[in-house]
C-alpha cells in the first residue's frame, strides 16, 4: 500500500476520502482554491496546496497544478473524487506518466463510458438490454429528427458526453424537436466542450435502479446489490436508498449478473456504478459512471464496508476484500442530499454564507457527510450540495422515521435550502408506502412545496423576547468592555433602564398573502424579569433566557410563555430573524418604522437575473407583444441553463442586455410592459 494519498477535489467527498484514509495510516494531502483556503478538507489534511483562483477551470480542474501539487507533496497516489476529473481519461493518464496511482478505473474503461453513444454500443455486445433509442455517429438535424420520430414521442434528448443531469432535454411533441436540441446541444458543448447527443424513448413511469460494481486487477468483479435513486429534480437525485423497495433476489442476481457483464466487457478495475432504468418487468442499461458515486453511503451502511477503502486496496493491486457469497445486504439505509436550493423556483441554486449550521450528533445509526462548516460560504464556483444525511435501521420504515428525526434536528441560516422539502418529502405518506417513480417530485409537487403561513402568536412572542435578549446581550457587552465596575451596565437587567416600562415592535413574517404580514406587539417590562407581552388585545405573561448567546445577539432561548415552555434558536442577520424550532425555520422581519413609509413596493411583473450568470439567449425583440408564460431569455449560471418567461401577458418596452452579456443577480434583464387590465369599477 503507498503511504501518502492527494485527493483531487474539495467539499464533502474530500473530507470522507481522508476519514478512511487517514484510519489506514495514509498521508493525506489536500488541495485548495482560493475560495477554499480555510475549508473543512484543508484544515482537516496532513499538508494541503493551492491550486489556484476559485474558478474550478483555474484550480480543481487545473491538471498541471495538480501534478506540481503531487510532486512538491510527494504524493504516491490520487483520488479523484467524484465531479471534476474523476471521469477525464486524459488525467489518469498524466497521473500514470507521473508516477502516480490513480485510484480509479484504467484510462481506456474511463474512455469507454465517458461517452454514453459509444457504452451503450459496448452493452449493446455485451447484451446488456437498452432503452430504444438512437445513439450513431450521424448528427445531422434532420437525421435526429427522423430518428425521434422512429423511436416515437416523448423522448429524450441526452448529451452523450453529459452528466450531473446537464444537456438533457425532454421533448414532447415534434414541433418542440429543433428547439430543444439546440439547447441541449448549446448546453452540452459548454459544459462538456462535446455537442453530440443520442436519443432515447423517454419513459414516463420508470425507477431509476443502479448497481454499485467492483472489480481488482486480477479479474475478479463482483456487485454490492443496487440503490434506487428514483427521487429525482432536473434528473438529479435527491433521495437515495438501499435496497430498491420491492427487489427480488432474483431480478437482483439477473440485474448484477448484467451489471457485471458491463464491467467486464470494458475490463473494469475500481469502483463504478451501472445505472439501469426499470419500468414494469423490464430494466435498461443508461450510462456506466466509473468512479466512486455521491450515494456510495447507502450501499456502505447495508453491506458494512467501506468503498473508498476497497477504491485504495484495489488501486494499491490488492484483491477485493469479499467475494460475491461474502456480500451481505442487513437492513435499509436512506441518503438525502441538502442543497443550497430554491425548491419554490424550480430548484435554482442558492448562494450565501451559512451563519447557523447544525447537525444531529452521528451513531451508529446516522451519518452525516458535510464538506462545509458554520460560517463557511456556498459560493456560485461549484456544487451546491451542502451535506448529505444518511440513516439505517433494520427496515424501511424505522429508516425513514430516522430520516425524519435527523432532518428534523439540522438547522440551516444563511442561505435558502430545500430541508423544509425534503422533511415533506420524507413525511409523504407516497414515500413511505414506497408508491414513487421518477416523476414522484413534479407529480406531488404542490403537496411537498412547504407552504407560507403566517407566524402564530407563540412564534411573534418569541421574537419579541429574541429582540428583547439581543438587547440585553448588548448592554452586558458594553459594560464588559467598560472600564468602570460600577456602570449601570453591570446590573443585569440594565439593559432595561433606557428602554422605559414598554417596547412596541413590529414583526413582518412575509406572509401577507396568508393572512399574516406586519404585526405589532406590545412588551411591558414587569418586576423579577417577568414581561407581558400583548398581541392584538391578548395578553401573555413570559420570562426568557439566553443560552449560547452568538455574535449576532441571537443563541438558544429558553421561554416560558403563560406556564408552556417553548425553546428556539435565533440567528438575527440585520433585522432579519430567523426562529428555528420543532423542525422549522421561520424567518421574520423587525420593521423598522421609520423606514416603513419609503418601503419599496414589490412588484413582480419584473423580468430578473435570479443570480448571476450569462445571458446565452434573447429570444425575443423589443416592442415584441408577449404572453403569461413565454420563453424570453435563456441564462446560463451555474452551468446550467435558465429559461426565464414572461411574468405576465404585456410588451417588451425594451431590452438590456444581449447574448453573451454577464448580469448580476437581482438586475432587470428587459424592461416589460405588463398588460392592462381594466379593473371593474367597484
Ligand atoms: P450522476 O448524477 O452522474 O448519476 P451522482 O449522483 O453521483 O452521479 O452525482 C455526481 C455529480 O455531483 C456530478 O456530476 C456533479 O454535478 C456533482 N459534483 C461534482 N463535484 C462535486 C463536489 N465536489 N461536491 C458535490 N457535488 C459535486
Ligand atoms: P446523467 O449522466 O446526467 O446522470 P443519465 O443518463 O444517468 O444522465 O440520466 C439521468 C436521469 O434522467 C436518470 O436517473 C433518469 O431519472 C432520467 N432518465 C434518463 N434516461 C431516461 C429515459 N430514457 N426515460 C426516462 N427517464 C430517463
Ligand atoms: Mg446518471
Amino acid at each position: 500500500m503507498f503511504a501518502s494519498l492527494l485527493i483531487a477535489n474539495r467539499g464533502e467527498i474530500a473530507c470522507r476520502i481522508q476519514r478512511t484514509a487517514r484510519r489506514m495510516g495514509l498521508r493525506c494531502i489536500a488541495v485548495y482554491s482560493d475560495a477554499d483556503a480555510q475549508a473543512p478538507h484543508v484544515l482537516l489534511s496532513d499538508e494541503a496546496h493551492r491550486l489556484g483562483p476559485a474558478p474550478a477551470r483555474e484550480s480543481y480542474l487545473n491538471v498541471e497544478a495538480l501534478l506540481e501539487a503531487a510532486a512538491r507533496s510527494g504524493a504516491e497516489a490520487v483520488h479523484p473524487g467524484y465531479g471534476f476529473l474523476s471521469e477525464n481519461a486524459g488525467f489518469a493518464e498524466a497521473c500514470a506518466r507521473a508516477g502516480l496511482v490513480f485510484v480509479g478505473p484504467p484510462p481506456a474503461a474511463i474512455r469507454a463510458m465517458g461517452s454514453k453513444s459509444e457504452a451503450k454500443t459496448i452493452m449493446e455486445k455485451a447484451g446488456v438490454p437498452l432503452v430504444p433509442g438512437y445513439h450513431g455517429s450521424d448528427q445531422a438535424q434532420d437525421l435526429l429528427a427522423a430518428q425521434a420520430q422512429r423511436i416515437g414521442y416523448p423522448v429524450l434528448i441526452k448529451a452523450s458526453a453529459g452528466g450531473g443531469g446537464k444537456g438533457m432535454r425532454v421533448v414532447e411533441r415534434p414541433d418542440d424537436f429543433e428547439a430543444a436540441l439546440t439547447s441541449a446541444k448549446r448546453e452540452a458543448s459548454a459544459s462538456f466542450a462535446d455537442d453530440r447527443v443520442l436519443i432515447e424513448k423517454y419513459l414516463t413511469k420508470p425507477r431509476h435502479i443502479e448497481l454499485q460494481v467492483f472489480a481488482d486487477s486480477q479479474g475478479n468483479v463482483l456487485h454490492l446489490g443496487e440503490r434506487d435513486c428514483s427521487i429525482q429534480r432536473r434528473h438529479q437525485k435527491v433521495i437515495e436508498e438501499a435496497p430498491a423497495p420491492g427487489m427480488t433476489p432474483e431480478r437482483r442476481l439477473e440485474m448484477g449478473e448484467a451489471a457485471k457483464a458491463a464491467a467486464a466487457a470494458i475490463g473494469y478495475v475500481g469502483a463504478g456504478t451501472v445505472e439501469f432504468i426499470a419500468e414494469g418487468e423490464d430494466f435498461f442499461f443508461m450510462e456506466m459512471n466509473t468512479r466512486l458515486q455521491v450515494e456510495h453511503p447507502v450501499t456502505e451502511m447495508i453491506t458494512g464496508q467501506d468503498l473508498v477503502e476497497w477504491q485504495l486496496k484495489v488501486a494499491a493491486g490488492e484483491l477485493l476484500p469479499l467475494t460475491q457469497e461474502e456480500v451481505r445486504l442487513t437492513g435499509h439505509a436512506f441518503e438525502v442530499r441538502l442543497y443550497a436550493e430554491d425548491p419554490a423556483r424550480d430548484f435554482l441554486p442558492a448562494t450565501g454564507r451559512l451563519t447557523h449550521l447544525r447537525f444531529p450528533e452521528e451513531s451508529p445509526h446516522l451519518r452525516v457527510d458535510a464538506g462545509v462548516g458554520e460560517g463557511d460560504e456556498i459560493s456560485v464556483h461549484y456544487d451546491p450540495m451542502i451535506a448529505k444525511l444518511i440513516v439505517w435501521d433494520s427496515t424501511r420504515a424505522a429508516a425513514l422515521r430516522r430520516l425524519s428525526g435527523a432532518l428534523a434536528l439540522t438547522e440551516v441560516v444563511g442561505t435558502t435550502t430545500n430541508l423544509a422539502f425534503l422533511q415533506r418529502l420524507a413525511a409523504h405518506s407516497a414515500f413511505a408506502d414506497a408508491d414513487f417513480d421518477t416523476g414522484f417530485i413534479g407529480k406531488h409537487a404542490e403537496a411537498l412545496q412547504p407552504e407560507r403561513s403566517a407566524a402564530s402568536d407563540d412564534l411573534l412572542a418569541l421574537a419579541c423576547l429574541a429582540e428583547l435578549l439581543a438587547r440585553a446581550q448588548e448592554a452586558r457587552r458594553a459594560a464588559a468592555a467598560s472600564s468602570d465596575p460600577h456602570s449601570p451596565w453591570w446590573s443585569t437587567d440594565g439593559w432595561r433602564l433606557n428602554a422605559g416600562t414598554h417596547r412596541r415592535l413590529i414583526f413582518d413574517d412575509g406572509a401577507g398573502d396568508e393572512g399574516g404580514g406586519p404585526r405589532a406587539a406590545v412588551v411591558h417590562y414587569l418586576p423579577d424579569g417577568l414581561y407581558e407581552i400583548e398581541l392584538e388585545g391578548r395578553v401573555i405573561e413570559a420570562r426568557a433566557q439566553l443560552r449560547e448567546p452568538r455574535a449576532d445577539g441571537g443563541g438558544r432561548i429558553e421561554a416560558n410563555l403563560a406556564g408552556r415552555r417553548l425553546v428556539a434558536t435565533a440567528v438575527w442577520q440585520g433585522r432579519e430573524l430567523t426562529l428555528l424550532s420543532d423542525g422549522g425555520a421561520h424567518h421574520l422581519t423587525l420593521f423598522d418604522q421609520l423606514a416603513a413609509g419609503e418601503a419599496d413596493e414589490t412588484r413582480d411583473d419584473r423580468l430578473v437575473a435570479p443570480m448571476p450568470g450569462k445571458v446565452v439567449q434573447v429570444l425575443v425583440e423589443a416592442g415584441a407583444e408577449v404572453t403569461a408564460g413565454q420563453p424570453l431569455i435563456v441564462l446560463e449560471a451555474m452551468k446550467m441553463e435558465h429559461t426565464l418567461s414572461a411574468p405576465a401577458d404585456g410588451r417588451i418596452a425594451a431590452l438590456r442586455y444581449a447574448a453573451g452579456d454577464l448580469v448580476e443577480e437581482g438586475v432587470e434583464l428587459l424592461e416589460f410592459a405588463p398588460a392592462v387590465v381594466e379593473e371593474a369599477a367597484s
